[in-house]
């Protein structure tokens, strides 16, 4: 062991998680620094072990390395890179244990502090599992302030990643984002959540973060040309086949392409030519399909991969030889492959060669547990021998894996492929086992005395040691598969028979991968999903014609043990975490004083906090202005939470605790009826309409003699048949239920294809459906047509019954076209039309001083304007809270029905959990609940039935899905009544949004300031939500306005025009106010926030920074909004 240097041993003391993929500690040079990183953890680990016996440690005994490991300051990793050593050496001697060591600092927080450490240190190492395990520890002891040490949630953000916890990483990472968007490595962090959400089937969001990893001029562990690789694959996962091949061949007239992506490129284009029609002629397609697969293996000849794909294609077009060529390499190249052993079985088998099949299947099995594609052509190949009870336990064994495909992954491959996949997987399997069980049920006992097996049956083939020789290195060069079967020890637990339950069966192994660079991982995602899709329809055609199965489907099953880890990991880690809180409860009597001292600490440690603490909002302009002055202006400041000072980043609620019975999980839905016009009006109707999480009101539209006929389908082509509707198609399904009918079970992904029609047109497809309808029940001799006849008066035909009796006929689900999102904004094409919903009382209007989206002073789509949705049978509206939890109206104008779910504003959070439970986007998926899933949570649902003429009134933040029972239209948008519960739901939901990189699409923080402009407020919850959000709006415009000054860069006042529309990032969609980073950017200019200003600029060169008020006037505002004492008055104009 050499001398230890000081500059490594400062550097070891600065070193945290931000080094990680920058540090190469594999690399010799850096020896003795890994060395010394090494012994820091043992010696931290002493130290901590010691303070978990004696309480705490002896102060002295802590060396330098415990420094402060919270909040650290944030500087460009280029610079901390560039200054260590100076430090160091201005550190020197004595000096450096004064400097390092903080005797202010308590015991306990040097203890606390030494796990953060520990978990940086193992993280730098790549040990993973043990930086996650200290960072939870860490994590345990600042369970309420966690969030203010940065450089923590990275670690333990990049070690759940590490680790496949992809909900967690993606958790840690968002709040990372939201809390410090100008975090050194962001750069990183976006790639990772890219990543992530692309695996997770989340395209929309993927995109948006590999796009703002693009925009970095940071130092970073990937390429520029990495990143665009990634947004290709993006494409081509979604099947947007053109801009895929685009994105990989403008990749390949890159000058500086590296050998490795050039063959990453060739691959996935090889691919392509070879799963997509729509790239040409299959046989020119399946010749450059082959050429860019060799020019993938020429410019990486160690690709197994490639080599394994070539061999697919050689396979497909019938060149058996080539094809075993190619598999023999790529099993040399990777072994253990378990998806090349499969297809080597699916060409025995096709050679007609079984027991060489059966051997390669037990490979890939005996690699792979959950191998389902050669579970499955194992059962192919013992049913054509005919030993039936050996295909029935494979069966079932593919069937098991089938069960575990819970992935978003899989159901979304799926839903694309759903027009080619009619019969399903699951489907056809379970089929092929019903099947069996009834031969074998038929079939008399087994005896000795049978014939002579062809193959040998499933449990002595499985404890045969076959893999292990097969995948030995040395056998590469001998004969393709070994036949002579050697005597050994068995291997594993033999493979589920029919008896065996799913918990007996062997756990698959733990795929973690140790200390694979990024791209090495990302390639492999890569090929498995793209492979997915050919996989999937591959089997399901195989079990519909008893093909062989030529296309194993393992790269999914292996995204599917990712998964599988992963859940096995987060599991652990919610238990643990479970187990964290009860043990810190029962150790509260003796740790209260810990806890307490370092939270005391934090909150008076951080920077931040300590300026923030001065903020409050009895401040005037002045005072808030002399106290931004003291801010720091070194580092930018970061788009603000209005919520509150020093917020926590914000997360879904836990739903309410008390146990419901069976009655109150389906309480009856507030309703009232109308009998007049008086009624309509009485404040006692908006009362009860704000008092209830949902509310129907009966009867509306005769008691205020509303003319429904204007919205009638009739009407609406008559005024404007060309406007544009949006259509969505999807499965006709009874409204309590939801199918993915090719998994044959309940889900909550709800799926629908988007495209776009005309009014005209949409009416004649409504028009026919209805009539067909009719022709069906004359058809089928049913009396029950009369119920739609004549002589029933328009706004009250229910045809429901018409409904039901059609759903006994036709078995089969047929699709269905919901007429959504027609736009009435336009005053000269709508005007009798928006005329008549005048007629409604104050509140349920869509224009009122009494409504806070009346005052965003301009047009938000469908929010402070009318939509109109046209309905057939089953148009599905999918579970939703409305855009930043505002209120929403919504009218039937008939003939038929609507049906309504709804749960209580105060249980989104358990939607939200059980969405993500289904791998569902909460905010940007489509989802419909499984009621029961919803019960067993504990989460009660309104359900009841919207009839023509009624309005349902959804309360602010109350989640609803809904479907038409019958032929109907609707009208709806959205209200915001000036109470604190629909401003503060309004902006926590702002705050959630922009942790999910979501777009609001109501500016809150400019609507708040309009708020202050033209309302007088007397509600002191209110008053204060508003001043609040003014407070923290003003003092972020003003530490920007100090540190854009403090680049040198000039601030130009732009104004506003009338009625402008407020202004979003162009990056990263978040609201802008007052403050605009204008880039040219292909001749547009586009608005930035200050974070993605920085990101293209650090220095904000070339970059203009205009100002929409002038400072005075924001002054003015907020200084003169108070609260008005009168009572009574809640507003004037
Ligand atoms: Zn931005």
């Amino acid at each position: 062991m050499g001398q230890v240097s000081l500059e490594d041993d400062c550097l070891v003391r600065e070193l945290d998680s931000r080094y990680y993929g920058f540090l190469d500690l594999s690399n010799p040079k850096h020896a003795e620094l890994k060395n010394l990183i090494q012994q820091t953890i043992a010696y931290l680990q002493t130290f901590i072990a010691n303070g978990q016996t004696n309480g705490v440690s002896k102060k002295h005994d802590t060396k330098n390395v415990i420094q402060n490991c919270d909040p650290p300051k944030e500087e460009p990793l280029d610079t901390i890179l560039a200054t260590n050593s100076e430090d160091s050496k201005a550190n020197d001697g004595d000096s450096k244990e004064i400097k390092f060591f903080n005797d202010d600092k308590s015991q306990e927080e040097q203890y606390v502090n030494a796990l953060c450490k520990l978990g940086h240190l193992h993280l730098l190492l790549g040990e993973y599992s043990e930086a996650l395990s200290a960072y939870q520890k860490y994590l345990r002891f600042r369970e309420n302030n966690y969030w203010t040490n940065h450089a923590f949630i990275y670690g333990i953000g990049v070690a759940y990643f590490k680790l496949r916890c992809f909900k967690w990483a993606i958790k840690s990472f968002q709040e990372l984002l939201y809390l410090s968007p100008n975090f050194t490595c962001a750069n990183e962090v976006h790639l990772r959540l890219g990543l992530m959400l692309k695996h997770c089937g989340e395209f929309h969001i993927a995109l948006k973060h590999l796009q703002l990893a693009l925009l970095y001029t940071n130092p970073s562990t990937y390429s520029e040309l990495q990143v665009k690789f990634q947004i290709a694959h993006l494409y081509e996962v979604q099947n947007k086949h053109k801009a895929a091949k685009d994105g990989y061949e403008f990749l390949l007239n890159e000058k500086n392409i590296s050998l490795e992506l050039k063959a990453d490129v060739y691959r996935q284009l090889g691919w392509m030519y070879h799963c997509v029609e729509c790239l040409g002629e299959k046989k020119e397609r399946e010749a450059s399909a082959l050429s860019f697969l060799q020019k993938s293996i020429e410019a990486d000849p160690k690709s197994g991969q490639s080599l394994y794909l070539l061999g697919r294609c050689f396979a497909g077009i019938n060149k058996v030889h080539d094809a075993f060529l190619a598999y023999r390499n790529s099993v040399e190249k990777s072994e253990g492959n378990a998806d090349t052993w499969c297809s080597i079985g699916v060409l025995y088998q096709q050679q007609n060669q079984p027991t060489d099949a059966l051997q390669a299947y037990i490979c890939a099995v005996q690699l792979d547990k959950d191998h389902k594609a050669a579970w499955t052509n194992l059962g192919i190949l013992y049913e054509s021998c005919g030993q039936l009870r050996d295909a029935y336990a494979c069966y079932l064994n593919a069937t098991k894996q089938i069960s575990f495909q819970k992935t978003s992954i899989f159901r979304r491959k799926q839903a694309i492929r759903m027009k080619k996949d009619p019969i399903g997987l699951s489907k056809g399997l379970s089929q092929r086992i019903k099947f069996l069980e009834v031969q074998l049920s038929q079939a008399p006992l087994p005896s000795i005395t049978s014939k002579r097996r062809q193959l040998c049956s499933i449990e002595e083939a499985w404890n045969l040691p076959i893999s292990l020789e097969m995948n030995s290195r040395q056998q590469q060069t001998a004969q393709m598969l070994p036949r002579q079967i050697k005597q050994s020890p068995i291997q594993g637990p033999p493979p589920p028979y029919p008896h065996s339950q799913l918990s007996q069966s062997p756990i698959p192994a733990k795929r973690i991968k140790e200390d694979s660079p990024i791209q090495q991982e990302l390639i492999q995602q890569n090929i498995q999903t793209s492979q997915l899709n050919q996989n999937l329809l591959n089997i399901s055609e195989t079990l519909g014609q008893r093909n062989l199965n030529a296309m194993p489907e393992g790269n999914k099953v292996s995204e599917q043990s990712v998964v599988d880890t992963f859940d096995d990991i987060s599991n652990d880690i919610y238990k643990q975490n479970e187990n964290i809180k009860l043990e810190r409860l029962s150790q509260d009597a003796i740790s209260s004083n810990l806890s307490e001292d370092s939270k005391h600490n934090e909150y008076n440690g951080s920077p931040d906090s300590e300026f923030s603490t001065n903020f409050k909002i009895q401040m005037d302009s002045k005072q808030l202005m002399a106290a931004v002055k003291l801010l720091p202006v070194d580092e930018p400041p970061v788009h603000c939470t209005v919520l509150q000072v020093n917020a926590p980043p914000p997360s879904p609620p836990d739903c309410p605790p008390q146990k419901l019975t069976r009655d109150q999980l389906l309480p009856p839905t507030p309703s009232v009826h109308l009998e007049n016009k008086k009624n309509a009006f009485s404040p006692q109707l908006q009362e009860f309409c704000l008092k209830h999480p949902i509310a129907v009101v009966r009867g509306l539209a005769g008691a205020l003699k509303l003319d429904l006929g204007l919205f009638s389908t009739k009407t609406l082509v008559e005024a404007n048949p060309d406007h544009s509707v949006e259509v969505r198609t999807q499965v006709h399904q009874s409204p309590d239920e939801n199918w993915d009918t090719s998994q044959g079970k309940r889900v909550w992904a709800c799926i629908s294809h988007r495209s776009h029609t005309t009014i005209a047109k949409y009416a004649q497809y409504q028009a026919s459906s209805f009539q067909d309808s009719l022709k069906d029940e004359s058809d089928k001799g049913f009396p029950g047509s009369q119920a739609m006849s004549d002589s029933d008066s328009k706004d009250s035909v229910s045809n429901s019954n018409i409904v039901l009796k059609r759903k006994k006929h036709k078995i089969n689900s047929k699709m269905l076209r919901f007429g959504t999102n027609v736009d009435l904004s336009d005053e000269r094409k709508w005007k009798p039309q928006l005329t008549e919903l005048q007629k409604l009382p104050a509140f349920a209007r869509v224009i009122s001083a009494a409504n806070m989206l009346s005052h965003v002073g301009h047009v938000i789509l469908g929010m402070n304007t009318v939509q109109l949705y046209m309905k057939v049978p089953g148009s599905r509206t999918p579970g939703h809270q409305e855009n930043n939890n505002f209120c929403s109206i919504n009218i039937n104008i008939g003939p038929g029905d609507c049906e309504w779910f709804a749960v209580p504003d105060a249980y989104w959070g358990g939607v939200h959990n059980l969405c993500e439970k289904n791998n569902i986007s909460y905010l940007h998926g489509s989802w419909w609940p499984v009621l029961e899933d919803l019960y067993k949570e504990n989460i009660p649902v309104y359900r009841f039935i919207q009839k023509p003429g009624d309005l349902v009134w959804v309360n602010a933040g109350c989640v609803h899905w809904v479907q038409s029972v019958g032929w109907c239209n609707n009208i709806a948008w959205n209200v915001g009544p000036l109470t604190a519960r629909q401003y503060s739901l309004a902006i926590e939901r702002y705050e959630w949004n922009k942790l999910q990189a979501f777009k609001s699409i109501v500016p809150m923080v400019h609507l708040s300031w309009n708020l202050a402009r033209n309302i007088k407020v007397s509600d002191t919850k209110l008053f204060e939500l508003i001043k609040m959000c003014l407070l923290q709006t003003l003092k972020n415009v003003l530490h920007i306005q100090e540190y854009v000054k403090s680049k040198g860069v000039e601030i130009r006042f732009n104004g506003r025009g009338k009625n402008e529309a407020s202004h979003y990032c162009g990056q990263c969609e978040v609201e802008v106010f007052n403050v605009l980073f204008i880039k040219e950017q292909e001749k547009r200019h586009v608005v930035h926030c200050l974070s993605c200003a920085l990101k293209l600029s650090p220095s904000l060169q070339g970059i203009v920074c205009l100002e929409e008020y002038r400072l005075s006037e924001l002054q003015r505002v907020y200084d003169s909004f108070t609260l008005h004492r009168t009572q009574g008055l809640a507003y004037t104009q």
